[in-house]
């Protein structure tokens, strides 16, 4: 089965603007971000959920295996949980935001792809 064939407005789905993971709307505010959380703090926090993350989104990579999965490394995904990951994120994170990243030592690429910036 292939993730391409679910529609993109399905289930209220949303990408990471900072990992690009792939969940819906409910499961980051449930449970935020499997790899930011730390960072981005969505939990139960909806506002933030909406400024993280992005509906707007192009392909869709299962990330099995991250270990040994080139298509990981060649995302910059390698060292993130399991699930779905978006190729392209479209959007920003708010200034203050990659501030606060920066100063907690992350440094934020945009994850948009379709464009050149
Ligand atoms: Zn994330």
């Amino acid at each position: 089965m292939s993730l391409e064939t679910v529609p993109k407005d399905q289930r209220n789905l949303r990408a990471c603007l900072l990992c690009s993971l792939v969940k819906t709307l409910e499961q980051f505010e449930y449970d935020g971000c499997d790899n930011c959380e730390e960072y981005l703090r969505m939990k139960n926090n909806r506002e933030q959920v909406y400024d993280c993350t992005s509906s707007n989104f192009d392909g869709l990579i299962a990330l099995m295996g991250p270990e040994d999965s080139w298509v990981a490394k060649w995302q910059r995904i390698g060292r993130f949980v399991k699930g779905c990951y978006a190729i392209s994120v479209t959007g920003r994170l708010h200034p203050s935001t990659i501030r606060d990243l920066k100063s907690k030592g992350v440094f934020y690429r945009s994850r948009d792809t379709s464009q050149k910036t």
